[in-house]
């Protein structure tokens, strides 16, 4: 089907936009025959530039176009080709988006004796104590780390507000927060359950870490609205409690005694 689009901007050079056979040539240089296609119609790009399009035949190319820009120069008659390239239209299968590696990490990637420094302005981190207003070099920053360790300041850098909010939220919406299946079918919250191990600092408001050996989320952090079916007040239904066995029947045959019936 012919599909001519034009820029709003532009007016369509005649010449270039009549120019179907030289694109055709042009296109014809480098491709194989077979793989050419029907025309498609052409987009005007700018002032005396036009690109021309033809389906693209190649086996395991569907939806792709040739796309053929031809270009005349001011004042002149003839039409020239620019370039020649294989381009993806609407229904042609492409490559999802470029992900950066550093992004594409997930949890649970990292294996034993891998490393994944920390950027130096990483968000997610504060200093924990400051070197002072004069620039300092690296040999100095180095002492001054070594006199804050010796002073039991403790690590260089810590969560700033903005790394302790994303945690949050990774918890909350995460499988020890309160929209997990296993929580909405628990029968309390883990704020009630003797099993909850107690957090200290700003995060503590809202979750902790559930230290029940017998719990899915053994040794994770959950938040208090979260639960499960290990709550340490968990009661069994009177009619869901196991029956007492029968008394024990002792059978005083011997298999002499059985011979002789
Ligand atoms: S046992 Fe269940 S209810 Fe108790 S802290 Fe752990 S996850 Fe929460």
């Amino acid at each position: 089907m012919r599909n001519v689009t034009t820029t709003l901007r532009a007016k369509p050079d005649a010449a270039a936009v009549a120019a179907v056979d030289l694109a055709r040539e042009a296109l014809a240089l480098g491709a194989e025959p077979s793989d050419i296609g029907d025309y498609l119609g052409h987009q005007v790009e700018g002032e005396r530039v036009v690109t021309h399009l033809f389906a693209c035949t190649r086996p395991g190319y569907v939806g792709w176009r040739w796309s053929v820009t031809v270009a005349r120069a001011p004042r002149q008659k003839y039409v020239t080709v620019d370039e020649v390239v294989l381009v993806p239209g609407e229904d042609a299968i492409v490559a999802p988006e470029w992900v950066p590696y550093r992004e594409r990490i997930q949890p649970g990637d990292l294996s034993p004796g891998d490393l994944l420094p920390v950027d130096d302005d990483d968000p997610r981190l504060v200093p924990t104590y400051s070197f002072g207003d004069d620039p300092l070099d690296q040999d100095d920053k180095a002492q001054v780390r070594m006199v804050a360790q010796d002073l039991g300041l403790g690590r260089v850098r810590t969560l700033s507000p903005e790394g302790r909010d994303l945690a949050a939220e990774r918890w909350y919406d995460g499988d020890g927060g309160p929209s997990s299946p296993v929580a909405q079918a628990a029968p309390d919250h883990c704020w009630t359950c003797g099993f909850l191990v107690r957090l200290n600092g700003p995060l503590s408001e809202l979750f902790g870490v559930c230290g029940n050996g017998d719990a899915n989320d053994d040794g994770r952090v959950v938040s208090y609205d979260h639960g499960c079916g290990a709550h340490s007040e968990v009661r069994l239904a009177k009619k869901h409690e196991p029956q007492p066995l029968p008394e024990p029947v002792v059978d005083t045959l011997s298999t002499d005694e059985l011979e002789r019936f």
